[in-house]
């Protein structure tokens, strides 16, 4: 245990280095984003998140885009409690048969034009989930998937670049 002890105060931390953080090009990709929700809707994007049923590591990386360091609102991209008011359903997870009715009434309550995209790989087909007695399958099962983006989880660039696609190419 002394040996441990010592051990651990004169070495350093045995984790890898964190990356160094691409604050350039995220500031412009989140512009870019911002920028094109404006041109397709004449204002900021605005999203309402359901996790049908995710482990809540995709959740972790979602709230990320709100901390300080990503800080979206800044930008004009924000997150709302009420589907009325949303634009974008960013649904997370394998949909849990609890939570499918749930997910149809958000879906449903959102005025048009309205995308839904599918976030992780659960979110796409039940990930390590599927099969469960307890799940309905992927989103795409229960509603009319736009966009999946992919990962276990994606990051907050990746759900950016996910978002811009969606507006590029969203009709
Ligand atoms: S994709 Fe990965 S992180 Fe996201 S809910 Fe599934 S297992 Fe969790």
């Amino acid at each position: 245990m002394r040996k441990t002890l010592l051990e651990s105060l004169t070495h350093g931390p045995l984790t890898e280095a964190e990356p160094a953080p691409d604050e350039t090009g995220l500031a412009e990709l989140a512009q870019s984003v911002n920028r094109a929700a404006r041109a397709k809707l004449g204002r900021s994007l605005s999203i309402r998140e359901v996790d049908a049923g995710s482990c809540n590591g995709c959740e972790l990386e979602i709230h990320a885009l709100s901390n300080a360091f990503y800080d979206l609102e800044r930008l004009g991209l924000r997150f709302v409690a009420s589907p009325r008011h949303a634009d974008v359903l960013l649904v997370t997870g394998p949909v849990t048969k609890n939570m499918r009715e749930a997910l149809l009434r958000t879906y449903n309550a959102m005025p048009d034009p309205k995308w839904v995209v599918a976030v992780g790989a659960c979110a796409a087909d039940g990930g390590i989930f599927a099969g469960s007695y307890a799940v309905a399958g992927g989103v795409k099962d229960v509603l009319p998937v736009d966009l999946h983006i992919p990962g276990c989880p994606p990051n907050p660039k990746a759900l950016l670049a996910g978002l811009l696609a969606l507006l590029q190419t969203a009709a």
